[in-house]
Parts: structure tokens; sequence; C-alpha cells
């Protein structure tokens, strides 16, 4: 048994753990999202909902800390619906905000629904489920910024994205240097393409100063994360794969990813075939071909009036070979428009 309950920023050793592990794991992807080290707090968490779970709890106990008032939770409708759910568990009172045919939330719509005497918890969505569209950070603030009484916390879920934009030459969007926001969940999953769920919580230590201590003296000391027991694997793993794939690999692997679905939806456009790419993005959305094809490949489904109904979509990961992909086309090709 190995087990990862404690803090990996202050940890104690009393039982074999990686914690020392999880804490190089989280130094070494923080200046990638614009963190200093010396302003640093994260784990390595069980997905990216739970991520997100820690961004909404931190946030939220960040915000009711300053402010003493409970924050209301902005979030996208085209935002992965995990942080509905969370809001919901969390009992937090949610405006899901409409979002444009490009899946991004609407900044006037945004500024229609902001309560002006209360905290704001935005989630700022980095790659929505369906259209991978990603929130407009520029746009989004400029609007909280003429509201000064608001208090705002920006939580990034960036599960998908958040794993291959660092390195690309569209990492600034994740940069909160460039962009502010005070933390971020990404999986492990999806692009660093661990062999199960897991993902990175990467947040300041002002956040963590704001947080409800719990004194735990049996783990020698104060408990900040919500889960007790944590896996000791996943940061392993984690850490193996910055060591034999590391910067270099994963610029290639992200290069590689978005290279491919450009190239499919150029294709799909040769073809005639209504499709769509939002800039930044691995996924290829487009209308959903007949239910062999949609069988075959397993494509997911979606429906969005305004881009003429019935939608899939694929997501170019690391797998997704162009063979695979040619494969794809052929038999769209071949369906006669069906
Ligand atoms: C996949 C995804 C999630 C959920 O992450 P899990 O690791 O599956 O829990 C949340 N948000 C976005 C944007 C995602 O792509």
């Amino acid at each position: 048994m190995i087990n990862n309950s404690g803090d990996p920023f202050h940890s104690h050793e009393l039982f074999l753990n990686a914690l020392d592990f999880e804490r190089e794991v989280i130094e070494f992807f923080a200046p990638f999202y614009g963190f200093d080290r010396d302003n640093l707090w994260g784990i390595v968490t069980f997905s990216g909902t739970d991520g997100n779970n820690h961004g909404i709890y931190f946030g939220s106990k960040c915000l009711e800390n300053k402010t003493h008032k409970k924050p209301i939770v902005y979030v996208s409708d085209a935002a992965h619906y995990s942080n509905m759910r969370l809001a919901d568990l969390q009992n937090f009172e949610l405006r899901l905000i409409p979002s444009d045919i490009h899946g991004c939330m609407i900044p006037e719509e945004f500024e229609k629904a902001l309560v002006p005497n209360r905290p704001a918890l935005i989630i700022y969505a980095m790659g929505t489920t369906f259209k991978g569209g990603i929130d407009n950070q520029d746009k989004l603030n400029a609007i909280l910024a003429k509201y000064p009484s608001i208090v705002a916390y920006r939580h990034v879920d960036a599960a998908l994205f958040g794993g291959y934009l660092p390195y690309t030459k569209y990492r600034d969007v994740v940069n909160r240097k460039v962009h502010p926001f005070d933390s971020i969940a990404v999986s492990g999953h999806k692009f660093f393409s661990m062999d199960e769920p897991a993902g990175i919580f990467l947040t300041t230590e002002d956040v963590l100063k704001n947080q409800n201590p719990y004194q735990v003296s049996y783990l020698n000391g104060n408990m900040p994360m919500i889960n007790c027991s944590r896996s000791a694997l996943a940061p392993l793993k984690l850490w193996w794969l910055i060591h034999h794939v590391g910067e270099d690999g994963f610029t290639e692997q992200a290069d590689g990813m978005l290279e491919r679905a450009e190239w499919l939806k150029e294709k799909l456009d040769a073809m005639g075939w209504p499709a769509g790419l939002e800039p930044m993005s691995n996924t290829v959305y487009f209308k959903r071909p007949n239910e062999a094809i949609v069988e075959k490949y397993g494509l997911a489904p979606d429906y969005d009036e305004r881009l003429g109904g019935e939608l899939s979509h694929i997501v170019v990961m690391r797998h997704v070979t162009k063979e695979a992909l040619q494969g794809f086309l052929d038999d769209l090709e071949n369906s006669n428009g069906k």
C-alpha cells in the first residue's frame, strides 16, 4: 500500500508515499501555466472533475473569506457538465451563460447575468466539450473591469486543451501572467495519456491561505484538499512521463494533433461536408454522418439548431492517425452525403 494522504507542499513522511514526487510534478507544470514556484500550491487529482471540484471549493472559500458573502458561479452552457454538477453538489447559485455557435460564452449575456453585490466565481472553459471553443478571457475580463465592486475568482477548466496548449504557439491562453486566473484543472489521462483517470490542480499560496484549515493531528498537518487518501501511483506515472517524454515530446505530440485536426477539417471542406474547427482546437465537429458510420467510429452526438441540427465530432488525440482519419473520410465519401 502506498498512499498520498497529506499535503505535497507540507509533507511529513509518516508512511510510504510519493508526496515528494507529487510536488515535483506540480512544480514541473507550474511555469507552463504562469505560476511562480514561490507562490504555488497544487496536487495531483483523481481527474479533471476532481480538479474542478477543488477550483470551485477553493474559489468559494477564498471569496467568502474576503467578502463574507456567498459567491455566484458563472459558467457557459457549452462547458463540461461537471461544472454544473459540482456547483449543484456544493450548493451554489449557478448562472448558466448562453454560448455562441463556436461554443464560447457570450460576453453580453455574461454582463446581463452579473449580480453586482455578490462575489463572482467564474469558470473559464478552455476547450468546450463538443465544439472545442475557448472562452474569450479578454472580453470577459473587460466586462468584470466595469464592475469594480465585484470581487472575482477565476478558475480555468482546461481538462483536455490545458494538456497540450502550453507546448504550442497558443501557450499564452493558459498563462496566468498573460490572462490572470486563480486556479486551473487539467486531466492526466487525456493529452498526457495516462492509463487511469488522474489530473493536476494548481493554484497560488494566496488562495491556499484563504481556505478553511483543518488541523489534523494524526496526519501532522493542515489538510486543505478535499480527499484524505489519494493516489500515490498517479504522481509517479506523471513524473515518469515528465522524465521520459518531457517538454520536447509533449511539443511534438501537440503539434501533430493540431496538424492532423487541420488536415481533417480541410479534407471535409474539400468534400463539401459541413464542418467546424475552432482556433487552438484539436476537435473537429461536423454534420452527423449516417448511423453505420457513427457506430463504426463511436462518434458522440450533439445537436445545434444554429448549425443545421445533428452534429458529431472527432477529437484528434495522439492515437488518431491520418490513416484512421482517411478511413473515416473514405466511408463518408462512399455514403453519398448521408
Ligand atoms: C474531460 C473534461 C472534463 C472532465 O474531466 P475528467 O478528467 O473526465 O473528470 C472537464 N472539463 C473538460 C473541458 C473536459 O474536457
